[in-house]
């Protein structure tokens, strides 16, 4: 089979669909059917309502036509031609359509809209003198190609993965259509992997592990406002420590600043002008303030309240900093997309001078916190945008030495042209899950602008005032939704050392409690995370509950135990790995944290 693209298979295939559709249901009529993503679909007027059932069945009947060896026979019509041709076949949406094509001179939704508001522009419309059809069986469509030459080149590796409620053309007024989505592939082999992939994402979904481990929740009175339930803060607290740690080692001071700020300091910063629909208002004293949206301005504020020797640079502020944005109901995504979130903030104040190093030094601390994770990542570097603000000269050593970082770093980065911020050059890392999905976290962004705006300095060796360089830069990007990350990524089964619960320990009998408790609070001395695993149910329901809360370890205490001072261990996934003391066990899980 000669190399066709993907666009053309996919697209093809929507056809193909619709014939199916057409040989099994003759009255159906046909609205509009598009590539997409992975696939396709066709918005279609069965009279019925399909369900999952339906789908083999149109499968089959698509591999039956491709099978078969149609051709897609093509023809240049009048407009008129193809409404009367349309009319015979009862196809009332592609009648709709090729009226719309006549007065608007295209059937896209968005354009005729843009249109309709915008009238003087109505005078330049023309019409198509012909339009293209297509027929593929029994099946005419109104469409502009191109497609395969016959069915026969089209693979079987596709699937019907969807039906669902589609009104025609988005509007609820009018006629409900059903709505089959397919996916599409050149090779089997590929769609198997995608249909993995689908799959296994739905097992990890954050929302979906999030409700079963009981580590979050979200409530109607807060819409984007994010629950954390006691697991879930432990798991937090351990990430933030860890965060902290791993900054006050590496020479970070840490800072809070308020949530609320007065409307002067955001007017000052350019956010009331630039970033005012993201964020959130109230009064204090007749006095507007914002809830801030980012942690620079406030941690500016800390900057300035002490003068700075060019010796104090770098200086370099953590903040674990809780902002909140606006974002609209439709784009909230369980913690992938919150209107609150912790950003692990810090700002670098430095000598231009400096850049260098101090980027390497971030590098080198982001690519330590990745790995801790078990995360790889690429790295993209944005350069100078149009809108750029500052001379071409700061632009360039700034660039450079983001350059300069990288390459002495050995890193191999991507370049994304003009897609900088105003204010600055930045680099951003991507990293990428077990499932190969990439998710952009940490970012170092530099920044000319605001200690211009703030009229930020430091003191040189010669008495001077100068004006300091400032980087922004994150690292996981966001708590919230990096917890969200790591939950999808281990699928809810974390590593010992982040794991909310590391050890239950479940007595067989009641008589075996007191044991049991002992055995807890010998490990809870040692440090760890352990409870107890009692109830009335059997041993065996017990121990599959544990299992489902992905707990590691799961310590079995019974009489013999008791009598050897011994504890039957099963670590998850492996299951039993024999009877030992508790000295053993504590070497063992030491060693795996
Ligand atoms: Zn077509
Ligand atoms: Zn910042």
């Amino acid at each position: 089979m000669k190399q066709t693209s993907l666009g053309i298979i996919r697209h093809s295939m929507a056809h193909v669909l619709a014939l199916a559709v057409k040989n099994l249901y003759p009255k159906a009529k046909f609205g509009i059917g598009p590539t997409i993503e992975n696939g396709f679909y066709y918005d279609i007027d069965i009279g019925k309502t399909l369900s999952l059932e339906d789908l083999p069945k149109i499968e089959a009947e698509m591999k039956n036509i491709i099978k078969q060896g149609l051709p897609f026979k093509k023809k240049g019509v009048s407009l008129k031609e193809a409404k009367d041709i349309f009319k015979k076949l009862g196809q009332s949406y592609k009648i709709e359509l090729l009226k719309d094509l006549e007065k608007y001179g295209t059937t896209d939704q968005n354009e005729i809209l843009k249109m309709k508001n915008d009238k003087d522009k109505n005078e330049d419309i023309k019409a198509p003198k012909t339009v293209s059809i297509y027929q593929v069986g029994e099946f005419v469509d109104l469409c502009r190609g191109p497609h395969i030459k016959n069915t026969n080149e089209l693979p079987l590796s596709f699937k019907l993965s969807k039906v669902s409620g589609a009104y025609w053309r988005g509007k609820e007024t009018n006629a409900m259509l059903q709505r089959i989505t397919g996916i599409a592939f050149a090779k089997e082999k590929e769609l198997k992997e995608y249909l993995y992939l689908l799959e296994e994402a739905e097992k990890r979904d954050h929302r979906k592990l999030g409700k079963e481990l009981d580590l979050f929740s979200f409530h109607d009175e807060g819409v984007g406002f994010p629950f954390f339930h006691d697991k879930g803060m432990i798991l937090r607290n351990i990430l933030e420590d860890y965060w902290k740690k791993e900054h006050r080692e590496n020479g970070y001071t840490e800072v809070k600043t308020p949530m609320l700020l007065n409307k002067a300091l955001w007017v000052k910063s350019g956010h009331w002008d630039h970033y005012k629909e993201y964020m959130y208002f109230t009064k204090i004293d007749e006095e507007d303030y914002a809830i801030k949206p980012m942690n620079c301005p406030g941690g500016i504020l800390i900057y300035q309240n002490s003068l700075h020797s060019y010796r104090d640079l770098p200086l370099k502020v953590a903040e674990l900093g809780l902002v909140h944005r606006h974002e609209l109901s439709g784009v909230l995504a369980g913690l992938f997309r919150v209107r609150c979130f912790t950003q692990d903030d810090a700002h670098i104040y430095m000598m231009p001078e400096q850049i260098k190093d101090e980027i390497k030094k971030v590098i080198d601390l982001t690519d330590r916190i990745y790995k801790k994770f078990g995360f790889s990542y690429h790295v993209e570097l944005s350069t100078k945008p149009e809108n750029a603000m500052g001379s071409d000269e700061i632009w360039e050593n700034a660039t450079n030495g983001l350059k300069e970082a990288l390459k002495e770093k050995k890193i191999d980065y991507i370049v994304n042209e003009g897609d900088g911020a105003f204010y600055g050059p930045k680099i951003d890392f991507h990293l990428k899950d077990c499932l190969g999905r990439s998710w952009q976290c940490g970012t170092i962004q530099l920044d000319f602008i605001m200690p211009e705006k703030f009229d930020l300095f430091y003191i040189d060796k010669n008495g001077n005032k100068k004006r300091p360089v400032m980087l922004h830069r994150t690292i996981l990007g966001s708590i919230e939704r990096f917890m969200g990350i790591l939950i999808e990524n281990y699928a809810g089964a974390f590593p010992l050392w982040l794991a909310p619960v590391q050890v239950v320990v479940a007595p067989i009998k009641d008589e075996n409690i007191d044991y049991a408790n002992k055995v807890i609070q010998s490990l809870q001395a040692k440090g760890l995370r352990a409870e107890l695993l009692a109830g009335d149910e059997t041993l065996s329901k017990r121990i599959r509950q544990a299992e489902m809360q992905k707990i590691p370890y799961i310590l079995v205490v019974g009489d013999k135990e008791e009598e050897k001072k011994n504890i039957a261990v099963r670590r998850r996934k492996e299951g039993d790995i024999g009877s030992m003391t508790i000295t053993k066990f504590y070497d063992i899980i030491l060693k795996e944290i």
